[in-house]
């Protein structure tokens, strides 16, 4: 399980809330000393930790709880959108060049799974309809442009090798002639990687740097070093300037440190990840999909968003007032058995509703055919008679004309007009049903 220890350390937070019913400063201070230690065990580096926590209170304690909604819950969302956003909230695409190809040139540490990488990469492009060609620079190993060589072959892609004797900034020069003839998509620098940081190494790179006038310059680094890798991706960035950042061996036992600390400690976004061995082991880095797996409670986040949605659509207060003052009318019944259907159309959700467990698919579905039904027909009339359904009570003729326009039954339109009165009671039920009530059936 992938971070598995941070997850485990992040849900003793959400426990701690259980069974509360709102989120105060005081109430919150427990849940947040978890969430503290469980990033620090990660190895998210400290000063990462102390921002990320303080934006977590200031937003739990800031923001009113959403109708329907259990204070662990909330936190749960809150910690949620903090994590997308400390990795960069967006997913951070490669950038392809306009003109000629598009070359991308990767540094990294030896033993981080650079070359894997160029090999990945390249098939990882040719998944998406470009070619590309890989550039052996690491003269150092022997070994190393070997493996280069065999990795290009089990993907497919030409190696532009020129042995050991060869400057890399050289190698780097006639590789991309090569390829600019070939009318190759991409062309993948590898170059050399050293134990640890050294003056050598950066100034090779930066003389490779010049010659190729990179696209892309990504370093690669492994998520088993924690907030170490973010502090690398920092050091590169000084030195040579790069664009970004691919973290490989994801799929070991890394615990989250280099995934959450890498934008916010360099200000450079990852934009690949590796999962494994395999060639077909890479992928965009989103920063969303990864702060789900860490939190893993994709139902309690899916559910979240659709309350908030929900409550977007209608003020709720608003809503009330009309109820109470009889103003409820067909536009308040639209918009409302809209949102109504948007929350039924997650039937996996709805049995996460207080109260709402005893709803079946079956019921869901059937209100659903009915909404539709209903919405037909008051798309059908005009704006005075949605604004005044008095109207529509009084006038056999005006049923007539909104049953023939929407294809229903005059009895269908009766109804619905019966039901909009008995709606604006039965809207104090729905209101109910968000704070933990039953579901209204509607019939047709
Ligand atoms: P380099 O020295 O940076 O070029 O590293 P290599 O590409 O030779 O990779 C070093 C080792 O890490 C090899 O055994 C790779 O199979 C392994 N490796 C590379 N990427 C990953 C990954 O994403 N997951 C896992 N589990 N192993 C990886």
């Amino acid at each position: 399980e992938m971070f598995g220890q941070l997850t485990s350390g992040l849900e003793s937070a959400w426990t701690k809330l259980k069974g509360e019913e709102v989120l105060t400063k005081e109430n919150i201070v427990e849940p947040m000393r978890d969430i503290r230690r469980a990033l620090l065990e990660a190895d998210v580096s400290l000063p990462v930790v102390r921002r990320f926590v303080q934006a977590v209170s200031d937003q739990a304690v800031g923001t009113g709880l959403i109708r329907g909604v259990k204070p662990d819950e909330q936190l749960v969302k809150i910690v949620h959108d903090e994590l997308v956003k400390l990795m960069g909230g967006e997913v951070s695409e490669l950038v392809f060049s306009k003109s000629g190809p598009t070359v991308i040139l990767l540094a990294g540490l030896q033993g981080v799974g650079k070359t894997t990488v160029c090999a990945k990469l390249a098939n990882y492009l040719k998944k998406q309809g470009k070619s590309s060609m890989l550039i052996a620079g690491d003269v150092y190993r022997p070994a190393a442009i070997d493996q280069l060589v065999i990795l290009g072959e089990q993907v497919g892609v030409p190696v532009y090798t020129a042995g050991t004797e060869v400057k890399p900034s050289d190698i780097a020069r006639q590789g991309l002639e090569e390829a600019k003839k070939k009318k190759i998509d991409v062309v993948i620098m590898d170059t050399a990687g050293r134990l640890q940081i050294d003056k050598a190494m950066m100034d090779e790179l930066k003389e490779v740097k010049k010659v190729l006038k990179p696209t892309e310059v990504l370093l690669v680094v492994d998520a088993m070093t924690g907030q170490e890798a973010a502090a690398l991706v920092t050091t590169f960035n000084v030195e040579i300037g790069i664009t970004g950042a691919i973290l490989t061996k994801l799929d070991g036992d890394s615990r989250g440190g280099a995934a959450l600390s890498v934008k916010e400690v360099s200000g450079k976004p990852i934009k690949l990840v590796g999962r494994g061995e395999r060639m077909e082991d890479l992928e965009p880095f989103y920063p969303d999909r990864m702060a789900g797996r860490i939190l893993g409670m994709g139902d309690v986040l899916t559910f979240v968003e659709k309350a908030q949605e929900v409550m977007r659509q209608e003020d709720a207060e608003d809503l009330q007032k009309k109820i109470m003052s009889a103003k409820f009318d067909f536009n308040d019944f639209l918009k409302q058995t809209r949102a109504v259907a948007r929350m039924g159309s997650m039937t996996r959700v709805i049995g996460m509703i207080p109260g709402m467990g005893k709803v079946t698919p079956a019921q869901v579905r059937e209100a659903e055919k009915s909404l539709k039904i209903m919405e037909a027909m008051i798309e059908a009339m005009t704006p005075e008679e949605r604004e005044k359904p008095e109207l529509l009570a009084e006038s056999p003729e005006r049923r007539k004309r909104i049953a023939q326009a929407s294809g229903k039954t005059e009895q269908q339109v009766s109804q619905l007009v019966a039901q909009l009165f008995q709606m604006r009671v039965r809207m104090k039920n729905l209101m109910g049903v968000m704070e933990g009530g039953s579901m209204p059936t509607l019939s047709n």
